[in-house]
């Protein structure tokens, strides 16, 4: 594994230069000068270090002439590099090989059980990373670092899983571990929070500044980005979607301590319990089959679908009058039901006076989940090679 001598790649002018090609998706060095007012000198021995560093290449095809001899055009090189994704979940670790335009070009996964000692799923992570290093030395390209979603509350300025109530652990310093044993850079972020930047990245989603995401899963989390930048607070606290208080006097008690949170309401976990308790599914039976019940023309099933869709509404009001996002992407297993969670999710947002008059944001469920936090990781590295 070789790692792509990444903080000697990134200067001002260099990302500059990199978001114009990027950007514009086909140009050429006198274009760059005009639209970055930098001087042809300096855009040709940057973009000559770009193509040298493999992360920009010259087309076969040559540009329209402006007079004298036709201009070598400009892209970003796709296959140049390579970035290495991982997600953690409860069940399993999975590892994905992506290149600079987000195609998966390699996959590996390992299987975990609970309850997991530190040890043991430290032991389990280097396995992925040993099979992704097997395949990346077999075709030895240069990386631009590996990123890792982690479940919970993550330490991403210094790589640290905090706490993963997934798996039940803590302080894990993943980036010093990964980094002390392999040569290639770390980057590590909360599951959903890399889920939305992923969108941003490769599932058509980077025209919305504003977007949030909010996963529907076991747990309840969401991801934001805010006027093109993943937002992340002040300790990294930023997007606890699940803990926000909507029923404070009755509401359940959370793991969080308070009570009356959305995610005692809506989660996976929240909704199964309900559905058994109601005997609309049998001890042993999940969302997925409260779902197959909705689908069958189950009333019950379908009453409390469109229950939660409407608490899910009052959520998605708050946010909406606290960020105003441009879009909110739905994700994770209990997404699934968005026919039976959606109308009832605008029927009550549609009575917000506030949200009336400026417009409702584009709310839909993401067309792209597979892979979709181990993507996200892997996009921490082209939000910090692109941008300033
Ligand atoms: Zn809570």
């Amino acid at each position: 594994m070789k790692r792509g001598s990444f903080k000697q790649m990134k200067t001002t002018n260099k990302t500059l230069i990199l978001n114009n090609i990027r950007q514009n998706e086909v140009t050429s060095r006198a274009q760059i000068a005009k639209d970055t007012s930098l001087t042809p000198p300096t855009v040709s021995t940057i973009v000559k270090e770009l193509i040298e560093e493999k992360l920009v290449k010259e087309t076969e095809e040559l540009g329209i002439s402006q007079g004298g001899r036709k201009p070598k055009l400009l892209v970003i090189n796709e296959e140049g590099h390579l970035i290495l994704g991982i997600d953690v979940s409860s069940k399993k670790i999975s590892g994905i090989v992506i290149n600079l335009n987000g195609q998966v070009v390699h996959r590996v996964e390992i299987k975990i059980v609970l309850p997991i000692t530190k040890e043991q799923f430290t032991t389990k992570l280097f396995e992925v990373i040993e099979l992704m290093k097997q395949y990346t030395d077999s075709i030895s390209k240069e990386l631009l670092g590996l990123g890792i979603a982690m479940n919970g509350v993550v330490d991403s300025e210094n790589g640290i899983s905090i706490f993963a109530p997934n798996l039940n652990l803590r302080d894990i310093p993943l980036k010093k571990i990964i980094e002390e044993t392999y040569d290639i850079n770390v980057l590590v972020e909360n599951d959903v929070r890399a889920m939305v930047l992923g969108e941003s990245w490769f599932n058509g989603n980077a025209e919305f500044d504003n977007l949030v995401l909010i996963n529907l899963g076991y747990g309840v989390g969401s991801g934001i980005i805010i006027e093109g930048k993943l937002f992340r607070g002040n300790q990294g606290l930023a997007g606890e979607f699940g803990h926000m208080v909507i029923d404070y006097h009755n509401g359940l008690k959370c793991d969080c301590g308070n009570r009356g949170c959305i995610e005692t309401l809506i989660s996976g976990s929240a909704i199964e319990k309900r559905a058994i308790a109601e005997g609309i599914i049998a001890e042993h039976e999940g969302a997925s089959d409260l779902k197959r019940l909705a689908d069958n023309g189950n009333e019950q099933a379908v009453t409390l679908f469109q229950d939660i869709g409407r608490t899910l509404g009052t959520g998605l009001i708050n946010v909406i009058h606290f960020i105003n996002p441009d879009k909110i992407l739905l994700s994770g297993g209990i997404s699934n039901a968005s026919d039976y969670l959606l109308p009832a999710v605008h029927e009550v947002i549609n009575k917000s006076e506030m949200v009336s008059i400026v417009g409702e944001p584009i709310i839909e469920v993401s067309n792209k989940q597979e892979n979709q936090a181990a993507l996200g990781a892997c996009s921490l590295f082209l939000e910090e090679l692109f941008k300033n």
